[in-house]
């Protein structure tokens, strides 16, 4: 696709009533969009018609319009935007609401899917990707992620028995790229002195996944849209066939004197007060748990999705040291837990693994008391006397799979001219962001283009805080401590 230069302009030419055109069919508008596009053209005029006074609207010709700026959406947007399409992302919240920026940013290798000594499809389709996210992290492959947080290179791996441990022998034996090195007990971190186990080094990177979608977006922000769901309207076909999406303008408070300046023929500063029209070739929803909504909005069905609860544990302190691993015993997680430094400068560990799993059926109060004994059962060194204590549920949002099972890989449904897809795991983006170009028929990339004739004063999302910056309600350690243990006991 070419550059077609700044959007064009035309001045009213017909009497049509402000903002009616809903009275026209979006085929029609284009149609005779496209014979005034052609006749300014062969009159010896350059660009693309991207505004239309008359009807009050811009309208866009798209190649792809993706719904949801978390990892997923982002990272295809970033794609599609170096292969020269002409892509943009319309997201209803801050980016990365919902999942990403609530993930613990471990980029797996499949040793956690090979714990039942089987080499599993979890595990075949999640070993290539941290040697791709290294490079990108290295800024050797695109998306040159080279200005991202990383909060560690590794992880540890431990178990908490004295038996003789199959941990180094996993990753050789399944050809995982990331296979674990069995580290000393001289080598240890002090966290780990007290534990009887084996004690391994993994290197699976950890990021913060807030850093990576400010990065993402930083490379995106001309193509990044902020939108109302309650505005925003598809025409049509057919079930999942979309040939138009409507912008009814934003939320009064979004748009602010742009809506209130009314029609306006200028561009820019105001065109954001002119609703948008988007005529996409295709349609992709990467909304996480929003994409059921999305679907339906476009008549598809909603049993596409399942939900995966989890209620994740938080710890913060200054004195708590950063520290990123997996306690595995048997073929089990106990406990994953990653760090951060939060904006007060304390510590903050996010804790996952099998107790967020059972800790959904549990209180807050319940889940603190139970993760504190199991903190201490598996790191027998930790001083928790400072620490204090929150908790927060969120779902993980996946394609559906019988039993409500984890997916072993990225799940995408292909109708009329939507996608609909979840990565399943962070660690997969990249390879969900390949398929979909691949469903989506980008052969050959082109050069990227300037503009996509957007009005650039549209609001912009902005990004999402994680957890520890939103949560409110933190209990001290001797609020957690024995009086409620025994009364849980
Ligand atoms: C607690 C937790 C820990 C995790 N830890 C890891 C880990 O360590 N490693 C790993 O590989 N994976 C991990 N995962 C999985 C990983 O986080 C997800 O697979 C991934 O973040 C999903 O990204 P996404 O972009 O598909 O969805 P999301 O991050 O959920 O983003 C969806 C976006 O769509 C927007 N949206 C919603 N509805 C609409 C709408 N109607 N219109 C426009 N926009 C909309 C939302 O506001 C949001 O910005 C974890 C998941 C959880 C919940």
């Amino acid at each position: 696709m070419q550059n077609h230069g700044p959007p064009l302009i035309l001045q009213p030419i017909g009497p049509e009533d402000a903002g009616d055109s809903s009275s026209r069919s979006a085929a029609e508008q284009l149609e005779r969009l496209r014979l005034v596009e052609q006749v300014f053209n062969l009159l010896g005029g350059t660009g693309r018609l991207t505004t239309y006074p008359t009807i009050r609207r811009t309208f866009v010709d798209l190649d792809v319009v993706i719904f949801g700026g978390g990892a997923a959406g982002l990272w295809l947007l970033d794609e599609l935007t170096r292969c020269g399409q002409r892509a943009v992302l319309l997201e209803a919240n801050a980016l990365g609401t919902g999942q990403t920026v609530a993930a613990q940013g471990i980029i797996h290798g499949g040793l956690k899917y090979t714990l039942q000594g089987l080499l599993t499809n979890s595990a075949t389709s999640i070993r290539e990707m941290p040697a791709i996210w290294r490079e990108c992290l290295n800024g050797k492959r695109e998306p040159n992620l080279s200005a991202l947080r990383r909060r560690s290179d590794e992880c540890f791996l431990w178990r908490t028995e004295s038996l003789s441990s199959r941990l180094g022998m996993l990753g050789a034996q399944f050809g995982l790229r990331v296979a674990p090195q069995t580290v000393s007990k001289d080598d240890r971190p002090e966290i780990l002195r007290g534990c009887p186990g084996t004690v391994a080094r993994l290197p699976e990177q950890v990021i913060s996944t807030v850093s990576l979608i400010e990065v993402l977006a930083a490379r995106n922000r001309e193509r990044l849209l902020m939108v109302d769901p309650a505005r925003v309207a598809f025409e049509c076909e057919r079930p999942g066939a979309v040939e138009s999406i409507r912008i009814d303008g934003l939320h009064p408070e979004l748009s602010g004197t742009a809506l209130a300046a009314g029609f306006v023929q200028t561009f820019p500063p105001a065109a954001s007060a002119v609703p948008l029209t988007l005529w996409p070739r295709a349609v992709v929803f990467t909304a996480g748990a929003g994409n059921s909504n999305l679907r339906r909005s476009v008549g598809l069905t909603t049993e596409a999705m399942q939900r995966r609860p989890l209620h994740m544990i938080m710890l913060r302190s200054e004195r708590l040291p950063m520290f990123q691993g997996h306690c595995v015993d048997g073929a089990k997680t106990r406990v994953t837990i990653t760090s951060e430094v939060d904006s007060e400068g304390r510590t903050v560990w996010q804790v996952g693994g099998q107790i967020a799993e059972d800790g959904v059926a549990w209180d807050e109060r319940t889940l603190l008391t139970r993760a504190r004994e199991e903190l201490r059962a598996v790191l027998p060194n930790i001083d928790l006397s400072s620490v204090e204590w929150s908790t927060y549920r969120v779902d993980r949002a996946e394609g559906i799979i019988p039993g409500g099972k984890r997916p072993e890989s990225v799940q995408i449904r292909r109708e009329g001219n939507c996608l609909t897809a979840w990565p399943t795991k962070l660690a997969l983006v990249p390879q969900l962001s390949a398929e979909l170009c691949r469903q989506i028929g980008i052969a050959d990339c082109k050069s990227p283009i300037d503009s996509v004739g957007v009005p650039r004063d549209w609001p912009r999302p902005t990004v999402a805080l994680p957890p520890w910056e939103t949560a409110t309600r933190w209990l001290a350690d001797r609020d957690v401590g024995p009086a409620i243990r025994s009364k849980a006991a």
